[in-house]
């Protein structure tokens, strides 16, 4: 009797167990939109709570722009580029408006967005005169038979395609001018110290590289998508390009497998072919969202490098691994609850 009152109780604490984790994982949130606005150094003891909450209503606004053309019925792509517009026309982040400045004084900006559905892509590079170039990476997708637009010819395709094109004066503003002359400084320094006048080999100190803006986002079709904004690196030289422009580098998507955007130190990025890695671990080798993402920043930090991505996969699980102090993020389920993070 006293056994099979026990047999009895064990068996009722396994199925409610059973149950309970079953319940957890049917009510586990479904993701619809994740962004990030950089990775780098951020400290809570460096920040101003007043900066803090600007950069905190700024991602809730991104994130509400996004969310309200998924829950609208529009694509994914839509999404990116509402949530991502934003980001681009607040001087806060190192996109658009809050762009770094070259080693010769000028706003260089790179753009890419990623269709998940059909494996289309369209990106710019180098360019000075769009204000929001991750509407002009969209127009090179949606209306060439091109991938990848640079410079001048970006510029002007983008203008017959009635992207919005600004003076390059509209991308200055004192605190990156002040960051592009600290960045000299040290430049200067250090060549002095080296007894070294090729400067330009030095490598970027560890702020001049960080503050891109990404998202991906999966809409109701169950189509994924993936884009990335950025200015690129304080003090960049030589026209140098990053990863975020590159598909498969900074930005990529698959239905079949997850949409990445990443942030920080571009080469590291480009040679580990991070945002494609990623979808290839899951793709081939069965990997879980998180251990593919993790795995790919390990990699990355194992080389040298440094930064963070943003993962959204088929069922709408999430990943936001990153190996800096900080990574501006956030998320929306397909409730719409809003969760907004910036340090570790
Ligand atoms: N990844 C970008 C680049 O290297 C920089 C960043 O993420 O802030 O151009």
């Amino acid at each position: 009797m006293k056994n099979s009152v026990i047999f009895l109780l064990t068996l009722m604490s396994i199925t409610m167990g059973v149950n309970k984790s079953a319940a957890q994982i049917n009510n586990k949130p479904k993701y619809v939109l994740v962004i990030h606005g950089g990775a780098g150094t951020i400290l809570k003891k460096n920040m101003t709570d007043s900066l803090e909450q600007a950069y905190i209503s700024k991602l809730t606004e991104s994130l509400q722009a996004g969310y309200e053309q998924i829950k609208q019925g529009k694509s994914s792509l839509d999404a990116i580029e509402a949530a991502i517009h934003i980001m681009e026309d607040s001087p806060l982040f190192n996109a658009g408006k809050g762009a770094v400045f070259t080693n010769q004084g000028k706003n260089e900006l790179d753009a890419a967005i990623m269709d998940g559905s059909n494996l289309k892509a369209g990106s710019v590079a180098g360019v000075t005169t769009i204000k929001n170039p991750i509407s002009a990476a969209r127009a090179v997708m949606d209306k060439s038979d091109h991938v990848m637009m640079v410079g001048k010819g970006a510029e002007e395709f983008s203008q017959m395609n009635g992207i919005e094109i600004v003076d390059p004066s509209y991308f200055w503003t004192k605190q990156r001018w002040d960051g592009l002359q600290r960045a000299l400084e040290r430049d200067k320094e250090r060549a002095e110290l080296d007894h070294d006048d090729k400067q330009a080999f030095l490598p970027p100190y560890k702020d001049e590289k960080f503050g891109t803006v990404g998202c991906v986002a999966l809409d109701k079709m169950g189509n994924l998508a993936a884009g990335t904004s950025t200015g690129g690196m304080t003090n960049k030289k030589f026209g140098r390009v990053g990863d975020a422009p590159i598909i498969g580098a900074g930005t990529y998507a698959d239905n079949e497998t997850v949409a990445i955007s990443c942030t920080g130190w571009g080469e590291f990025f480009i040679r580990s072919v991070a945002a494609y890695n990623v979808s290839a671990r899951m793709k081939y080798a069965k990997m879980n969202i998180e251990k593919a993402t993790q795995e790919v920043i390990d990699e990355i930090e194992k080389l040298g490098g440094d930064g963070g991505l943003i993962a959204i996969d088929k069922s709408g699980n999430i990943a936001m691994p990153f190996n800096t102090e900080g990574m501006y993020r956030g998320t929306v389920t397909s409730d719409g609850k809003i969760k907004v993070e910036i340090y570790k």
